[in-house]
């Protein structure tokens, strides 16, 4: 029998797992607190990986749109010191094109627009959550054989299986916005490049990523024991004080940013995080293993995640068998996943950084897939 399927998160991962559902003819609705697609910004610009993400969107029957909207430019790669000097330096060929970037957004409206409609949910936040049904802020309920949290770090699903609340990385993210920087920014324009730019030095980093539509994203990278300080630093010149011994050119990346600065706190989950079995529920992507995103997987296990969980389900003659199957293979990808975020975090910030990224990605360059982000 067809099993019913009530998704709470309408991200990466929920729209992954809708998709490859309705290409296998399973129906299934998604509850995003979200009003529109277009509600909030969706962020920055992805790597995804040909065994995660692009091999999701194969099963999604969407890896040509993919292409289309991709940017393979975006997969040039520059690390610097903190006086500007580039101590690391590959353009998107010599990567090999294997991992072009798309924008958030972009990749968004393709999950979306090959869903009929309907099957989003759009303003619909679930505020209570059982096996089997599904309670709106509006009070409707909605109910399924299986409810799927892929509703993130801060899941609402996730306490009916584990106890486990994201911890703080001891570092924090505060992002800024440059737009049409190749008119009105030249300096950042050509520091960053076309694609991902590391100024790192020991506990502090400016990481910079070109998107379309001539827009750079920076995250100035801070350690702080306190994940509420952050805000603080989400005001220019308090945020250039902590960065006043980078040169002047990396420091215009932060002055001459547009707009208001946002405090982003790093948690991420338990490396190892699993639950007992449970009928009836189960987690994807952020709300499973959330975790800091310097391994550049969050986005990608998620949709790998729900590809899986979607064919599972479709191979199986019932949901039990099908999410002890998906949990199986999901558990231990997401450790090592996790594991390597964290140990990438430390690395990139150690003592004499930015020495051990550049070492990592020149040994990576040498003939091994890259691991690096965000
Ligand atoms: C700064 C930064 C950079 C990153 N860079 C990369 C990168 O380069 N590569 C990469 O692979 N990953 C990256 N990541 C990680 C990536 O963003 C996440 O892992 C990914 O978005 C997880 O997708 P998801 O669908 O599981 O969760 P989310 O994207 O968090 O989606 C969850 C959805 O659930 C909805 N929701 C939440 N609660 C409710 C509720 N109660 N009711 C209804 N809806 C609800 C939310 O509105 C949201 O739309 C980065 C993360 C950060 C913070």
């Amino acid at each position: 029998m067809t099993p019913t399927v009530a998704i709470v998160g309408g991200g990466l991962g929920g729209l992954t797992l809708a998709r490859v559902l309705h290409t296998r003819g399973i129906p299934s609705v998604v509850c995003e607190l979200d009003a529109s697609p277009a509600a909030r910004d969706q962020g920055g610009t992805l790597d995804l990986h040909e065994e995660s993400g692009q091999r999701a969107l194969v099963e999604a029957g969407l890896l040509g749109e993919f292409r289309a909207a991709a940017r393979e430019e975006g997969e040039a790669l520059r690390i610097l010191d903190r006086h500007g000097a580039v101590r690391f330096d590959e353009t998107a060929d010599a990567s090999g094109g294997t991992r072009p970037e798309i924008d958030r957004g972009a990749l968004k409206r393709i999950l979306v627009e090959s869903l009929p409609e309907g099957v989003v949910r759009w303003g619909a936040k679930v505020t209570a959550v059982a096996p089997g049904k599904l309670t709106l802020a509006t009070g409707d309920v909605v109910e399924a054989d299986l409810v799927v949290g892929a509703d993130g770090a801060w899941s609402k699903v996730r306490p009916l299986l584990s106890g486990a609340v994201p911890g703080y990385s001891g570092m924090s993210f505060v992002e800024a916005r440059l737009s049409d920087v190749d008119e009105r920014h030249p300096g950042p324009a050509a520091l960053v490049g076309a694609g991902s730019m590391f100024a790192l030095a020991e506990g502090r980093g400016l990481i910079a990523q070109r998107t379309g539509g001539g827009w750079i994203r920076v995250y100035a990278a801070v350690t702080t024991p306190d994940p509420d300080t952050v805000t603080e630093l989400a005001d220019r010149d308090r945020l250039l004080e902590v960065f006043a011994d980078f040169s002047a050119g990396l420091r215009a990346l932060v002055a001459e940013s547009e707009g208001v600065l946002i405090p982003r706190p790093i948690r991420a989950l338990p490396v190892g995080h699993r639950w007992p079995r449970l009928p009836g529920v189960t987690l994807l992507g952020d709300a499973a293993h959330v975790m800091s995103p310097f391994a550049g997987e969050g986005a990608n296990l998620a949709m790998l995640d729900a590809a899986e969980l979607a064919l599972a389900l479709a191979a199986h003659d019932d949901v039990e068998s099908a999410l002890a199957a998906y949990e199986a293979a999901m558990f231990p990808r997401a450790e090592e996943a996790a594991r390597s975020s964290a140990d990438n975090l430390e690395a990139c910030f150690a003592p004499g950084a930015p020495a051990a990224m550049v070492e990592q990605m020149t040994r990576f360059a040498a003939g091994h897939p890259r691991k690096e982000s965000p």
